[in-house]
């Protein structure tokens, strides 16, 4: 099924985990895909797979979201090599985790300027674009952390709120002009960032009890994450408009035990 045929679609911290299965299944439903990544190799890397596998024109296009100029020249690259963008997705996004008291201003400014200015400045730098042509579908890729805390995580969770409310107020904005603007929460997903995290954990079965506390009994994959994300930047979308899609296996329906 090729839903995106021609479309062009900006997905940021597309050299890996979510963001690159995001590429990867936009660029097989026919997409000329933007990996707008800060890793040089890791986004060359990613490109040239997907122009090999699927014979679109995806391309590494540098930049870093918590960049507003970085952002604003990516975008501008796009229109002047690929077209104006059809598609958004603002996928690039850290983990910084800690005791509130412990944590210093450069950490939360570094955790909020990724994960929440950056998708605010991705969507200001297309919207422009889009609201010129009339269409155009906003994918942001939230977290359960968007609406349940877990001790010890923060700021984190205070972005990825942060980021919901930028969902629904966007989605409001422009409901009548054509743009969608919706969000993503995945749960638990086996991507490089928790793999790093297992790795430099002490306790050496810390993956084995994540698995262990998830209803379905595993992690989910970046794949199941790529599969919604493309629902939601299809015309079939067209009538979701500030939703969030939660993909976590169960995890957050789920009361104590
Ligand atoms: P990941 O494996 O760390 O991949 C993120 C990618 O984004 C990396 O290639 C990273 O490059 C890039 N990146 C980091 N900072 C950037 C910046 N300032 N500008 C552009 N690119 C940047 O992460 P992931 O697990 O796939 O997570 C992707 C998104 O899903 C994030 O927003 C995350 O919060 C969200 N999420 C993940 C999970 C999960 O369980 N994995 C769950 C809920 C939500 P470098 O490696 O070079 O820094």
């Amino acid at each position: 099924m090729e839903r995106l045929r021609d479309r062009v679609a900006i997905v940021t911290g597309a050299g890996q985990g979510i963001g690159e299965a995001i590429a990867r299944r936009f660029a097989s439903e026919g997409a000329h895909v933007v990996v707008a990544e800060i890793s040089p190799a890791l986004g060359e890397a990613t490109a040239a797979t997907l122009r090999a596998e699927t014979g679109t024109r995806a391309q590494f296009i540098r930049c870093d979201v918590a960049d507003a100029r970085s952002v604003e020249a990516m975008v501008a690259e796009t229109i002047a090599t690929l077209g104006a963008p059809d598609i958004l997705v603002n996928n690039a996004g850290i983990a910084v985790f800690g005791d509130p008291l412990d944590i210093t201003d450069a950490d939360w400014a570094r955790c909020m300027s990724v994960d929440l200015d950056g998708a605010w400045f991705c969507c200001r730098a297309v919207l422009p674009a889009m609201l010129a042509r009339g269409r155009g579908s906003i994918v942001n890729i939230a977290s359960n952390h968007s609406f349940q805390i877990i001790r010890n995580t923060f700021p984190y969770p205070i972005a990825k709120h942060g980021l919901l409310g930028l969902t629904r107020s966007l989605a409001l904005e422009y409901a009548d002009r054509g743009i969608t603007v919706n969000a993503i929460s995945p749960g638990y997903i086996d991507t490089p960032l928790n793999q790093r995290m297992f790795a430099e954990n002490p306790d050496p079965e810390a993956r084995r009890k994540v698995e262990a506390k998830q209803p379905v009994g595993r992690l989910g994959r970046p794949d199941e994450v790529a599969a919604v994300a493309a629902l939601l930047a299809s015309d079939e979308a067209r009538f979701i408009v500030g939703a969030n899609i939660v993909i976590d296996g169960g995890v957050t329906i789920r009361m104590y035990e």
